[in-house]
């Protein structure tokens, strides 16, 4: 199944030291860019391209035009899966914001998680609990396991009882060791969101085809590839990209189209809406989170290659 995610933004109001988006060649945080709304929305009701919508960051909820993108997306699809830090300013008052959240209703999934540097634990449980008890469907409690996560605000959450699941960090360690590689590098002490075996049990396929976007190491493959990924990804500039790799560092040159193209007829990568896949030829290694997710076989240097013109 095609998965379909929107890249509102990518600024936000935290500033996680592990943050994906901090590993970029660009400092994407500080990216100002933001989802033309209106656009966005006439290109996915002339495209619909899956059945439901993701809706991330960055922190959506700070786009200007936030409430507008969920009211419109909710007018297009059965289910819009909504990630947010439940920090942003438009929490602030949130009972307010959660009268809000009432009225969307239940077509919308809350993937949450909690940031241990950057909110108390006390504050997000709270929240956790009123959303629970409005009745909302809330999908993720988590937290990435970090250094930043101590112990007592792991049994802390543990303890609140609200659902809350520990996720695998992937990516580099300090050390420069690629995580995770063995269950060694899991803690366990705590329920997964998602089980790290895909990662462990095939780890030299992930060492060998994942890079974070990282200037110490750099992303360039050996060998072109032809990779058939299901992720149809609308970034903040507006551009539409095969996977998280070439979205967060805004590289052009995989940049499959533009949302500004209604007819998606000159999109440099064709999108199979049969089989809700793209299939281009690619020299860079995939991000972690790309992993597991992707279809690539080795083949030959594509006579050419431009970037899309923007
Ligand atoms: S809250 Fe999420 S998007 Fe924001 S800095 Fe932290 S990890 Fe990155
Ligand atoms: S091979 Fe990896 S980096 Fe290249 S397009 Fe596919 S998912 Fe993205």
């Amino acid at each position: 199944m095609a998965y379909l995610g929107i890249f509102t933004n990518l600024f936000c109001n935290h500033q996680c030291s592990y943050c994906i988006q901090a590993k970029s060649s660009l400092d994407v945080r500080k990216n100002p860019d933001k989802v033309d709304v209106p656009q966005l929305l006439a290109f996915l009701k002339k495209n619909r391209i899956a059945h439901s919508v993701k809706v991330l960051g960055g922190e959506s909820s700070l786009h200007p035009d936030f409430e507008p993108l969920m009211t419109g997306l909710l007018g297009l699809y059965s289910k819009v899966v909504f990630t947010t830090n439940l920090n942003g300013k438009w929490y602030e008052k949130f009972d307010t914001a959660l009268e809000k959240m009432k009225k969307w209703g239940n077509k919308i999934v809350w993937n949450t998680s909690f940031h241990p540097g950057w909110m108390e634990a006390d504050v997000y449980i709270e929240r956790i609990r009123k959303i629970k008890a409005a009745g909302l469907r809330l999908n993720q409690v988590s937290t990435t396991d970090t250094p930043d996560l101590t112990k007592e605000v792991a049994d802390k959450l543990m303890a609140a009882n609200i659902g809350w699941a520990l996720q695998t960090f992937t990516g580099r360690n300090k050390e420069g060791r690629m995580l995770p590689q063995t269950w060694a590098d899991v803690n366990t002490n705590y329920p997964q969101l998602y089980s790290p075996a895909p990662y462990i049990d095939n780890y030299e396929s992930y060492l060998a085809n994942c890079e974070d976007a990282d200037e110490n190491h750099p992303p360039q493959r050996d060998t072109w590839v032809t990779c058939k990924t299901k992720r149809f990804l609308i970034g903040p500039d507006n551009l539409i990209y095969p996977c998280h790799r070439h979205l967060y560092v805004r590289d052009h040159n995989y940049a499959a189209g533009s949302i500004h193209d209604l007819g998606m007829k000159d999109f440099k990568f064709k999108w199979n809406r049969l089989l809700g896949r793209w299939n281009l030829p690619c020299d860079t290694k995939c991000n972690p989170c790309d992993f597991e997710f992707v279809k690539i076989t080795d083949t030959k240097k594509p006579a050419v290659s431009s970037a899309i013109a923007v």
